[in-house]
């Protein structure tokens, strides 16, 4: 059995992955809240009650430690932090309908209540287990604590995840070579009693769960070689002061791991939000059947009854999410999530992005350059499809506001509109023509597609490519020299294109509302642009409205430049202070480069479809002419014969090759490579060689030169 596709008539709830309140937000952390965001309002668009909630993670030891090392106590170092994110995501126009935090009472009760059921239902044993001791200050060092080396991959890990490695969640006493994180001492095990959650009384539950799960390939997959097998006990407590109190008598002493209460915010969060919303039932979302339903056994019997529940995560939290979590709401008698949806990692300069080297965007940063938080939306979310990792480049960010927004979108509508204005005092009176009203049919149909299948990245991308064909259609109809000749046909052309800039403003809503309520104020509507369901886009814009503005404005090469200054400097000074011992923190997000094997990049954990290989044009070829490039220590300008076609491509080749010998070299040549212009010569593509000393591709058999690459 499978889901409805959405939307449905029940409630649906869209969470982000809580943030721990340990330090700033960069621009990785917020690739998942604006996902999330973007979801939760394409789904009202489309008519789904939807609230979109978050909190903050307040306990565990990343906090602990960090508020250690700073000195202060846990509580108080972790709600600054709190304030702080509960501040900055609106400024990013992430507006959640209830942010709360872990350490609140809703999420205390609620996660005390929880393990209770666990307890009744005896999903719950206690066993003796080795955890690490710091024997030297006589203290337990349970997760971030400490510090080793995973059993599974062999990568250095922390005590609860192996972050660096395979990303797996290792139980208290997995680690290898443990030692101390904050006094460097080796540690030792010692035995202590602690108390499990049983995950293999779920095993064949949640191999059904895996099969009706939606979301994201990673999610849905990467969970199945997890529960191959018995599935092993998951340990939910640790001997800490901060945290959630276990709540059985018998061992007072302990506090919950803090991935019991983590997710269990999710919950929280959706019922603080229902308190102060008349018409929204938390427990029809989250309960089963939507009533007190705690028993201990469960039927294969699934029905799809109670509400959407849409998981928005980092991609190394899969397991938590798609095992442990799933249980854990089984196990107390709620509902599963509907769908987990994983977002890749972001890399700055085609580097991974680390705190610690600050090679990081913060999100500050952006704030204070003067950006619009939409541009940023766009640009994270329409780059790369959700779960593969996307890289932040500035060059790139101006690039593509530039071009898409600026040159694209926003010159479309201001355009339209000023014509409209100018010519008409408003929309002219005249029909919508049947191939624009196709063409926003067309797009209405992407975006509720896009909706079912959870295509973040299509749905950000929908209002630009119909103001694309907006700028072909005017550049078409040239109604500036019609409003003479053909005064009729000029309003009908204008009547289009403020229908379409109508449409761009509800299609866009969802990624940039900010810059989609200015179109819509614009065009003189009523109410607010994220009220009406998509059909509104057919309907008859006002007759008059004043005069509009530029939407977007440029960025200057100059600001670019001075932001590339800015990031190489701070990567060298922290680089600089790592040399010298004074900094230790952790990287975050993609793995960072091992220093012991400087030689090798990190193989890409982002896997590509083969849809994406497609989109790849790589070519048999043949070099017919090469002549180096004056000034140029390593170019050569190549003739290449690709069968159908003769490319010119400036490739840098002279290290390894000697120019004379290369005409008749059979080469790989990416065909749809963009254009670009090297030393004053145009390059039509690229050859494809191996390493800093650019060792050529080439092919062993005589395959026909233009022979695709697959
Ligand atoms: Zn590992």
């Amino acid at each position: 059995m499978s889901h409805d596709q959405l939307p449905t008539d029940q409630p649906a709830v869209v969470t982000c992955g809580l943030p721990y309140a340990n330090g700033n937000l960069h621009v990785g952390h917020l690739r998942t809240y604006v996902a999330g965001d973007l979801y939760s309002r394409a789904l009202r668009r489309v008519g789904q009650q939807t609230a979109f909630v978050c909190g903050s993670d307040m306990h565990g030891t990343p906090v602990a430690v960090n508020a250690a090392e700073e000195g202060v106590e846990p509580r108080e170092f972790a709600l600054e932090f709190h304030e702080q994110y509960k501040e900055r995501f609106p400024q990013f126009n992430i507006e959640f309908d209830n942010y709360g935090h872990t350490d609140d009472e809703t999420n205390t009760e609620l996660t005390q209540e929880f393990v209770e059921h666990w307890i009744d239902n005896e999903h719950i044993v206690e066993k003796e287990i080795e955890v690490a001791w710091d024997a030297e200050i006589e203290e337990p060092l349970p997760d971030r604590y400490v510090e080793g080396t995973c059993p599974y991959c062999g990568e250095k890990a922390r005590g609860d995840e192996c972050d660096e490695g395979c990303q797996r969640h290792l139980e208290p006493g997995e680690i290898e070579n443990p030692r101390s994180v904050t006094t460097g001492n080796p540690a030792e095990y010692r035995t202590r009693e602690h108390k499990f959650l049983r995950l293999s009384d779920f095993q064949e539950y949640l191999q059904g769960f895996l099969d009706r799960l939606e979301g994201t390939e990673n999610a849905r997959n990467q969970p199945r070689e997890w529960i191959e097998g018995t599935l092993e006990d998951l340990c939910i407590t640790r001997d800490m002061d901060w945290g959630v109190d276990y709540p059985g008598e018998d061992r007072d002493d302990l506090v919950l791991y803090v991935w019991v209460d983590a997710p269990i915010e999710y919950v929280a969060s959706t019922k603080q939000y229902a308190e102060h919303t008349d018409d929204y039932d938390w427990e029809q979302v989250w309960k089963i059947d939507g009533e007190e339903n705690h028993g201990t056994a469960w039927d294969d019997t699934w029905t799809d009854q109670s509400g959407e529940i849409v998981h928005i995560i980092g991609r190394d939290i899969i397991q938590h999410h798609c095992v442990f979590w799933p249980a854990m709401l089984r196990g107390a008698g709620y509902n599963e999530p509907r769908s987990v949806l994983a977002t890749g990692f972001v890399g700055i300069d085609g580097k991974a992005l680390s705190t610690s080297r600050n090679r990081a965007v913060w999100a500050e940063e952006y704030l204070d350059e003067g950006f619009h938080p939409d541009l940023f939306r766009y640009y994270i979310t329409t780059g790369s499809g959700l779960e593969n990792d996307v890289d932040f480049s500035w060059d790139r960010f101006a690039e593509r506001v530039n071009g898409e927004l600026v040159g694209n979108i926003g010159n479309f509508c201001y355009r339209a509109l000023l014509f409209a204005q100018r010519n008409y005092d408003g929309t002219p009176d005249a029909d919508v023509s049947k191939e624009v009203s196709e063409r926003i049919e067309e797009s209405i149909e992407r975006f509720e597609t896009a909706v079912a299948e959870y295509d973040i990245r299509e749905l950000g991308q929908i209002a630009v490519d119909l103001a694309d064909f907006g700028n072909e259609y005017i550049q078409r109809h040239e109604p500036w020299n019609l409003v003479d000749d053909d005064p009729e046909q000029a309003s009908q052309v204008i009547r289009d294109c403020v229908q379409l800039t109508k449409a761009c403003a509800l299609l866009m809503q969802p990624v940039m509302p900010e810059k989609a309520a200015t179109i819509w104020e614009q065009l003189g509507e009523e109410g607010s642009v994220s009220e009406p369901e998509l059909d509104a886009a057919l309907a008859a814009p006002p007759a008059e409205f004043g005069e509009p503005e530029e939407l977007f404005t440029k960025v200057e090469d100059e600001t670019i430049e001075e932001l590339n200054q800015k990031l190489r400097d701070r990567v060298a000074t922290a680089s600089e202070a790592e040399e010298d011992g004074e900094s230790d923190e952790e990287s975050d997000g993609a793995a960072e480069e091992d220093t012991d094997h400087v030689d090798l990049p990190a193989l890409e954990d982002g896997r590509i479809g083969f849809e994406e290989f497609q989109d790849i044009d790589m070519r048999v070829g043949e070099i017919v002419e090469a002549e180096p490039i004056e000034d140029a220590d390593e170019l050569v300008l190549l003739t290449v014969d690709i069968g159908i076609d003769q490319r010119q491509v400036v490739a840098g080749l002279k290290q390894l090759h000697d120019v004379d010998e290369l005409p008749g070299t059979r080469v790989v040549l990416l065909a749809n490579m963009e254009k670009a212009e090297l030393f004053g010569h145009e390059s039509n593509g690229m050859v494809l060689a191996a390493g800093e000393q650019a060792d050529l591709l080439t092919t062993h058999e005589d395959s026909a030169l233009g022979t695709r690459i697959k």
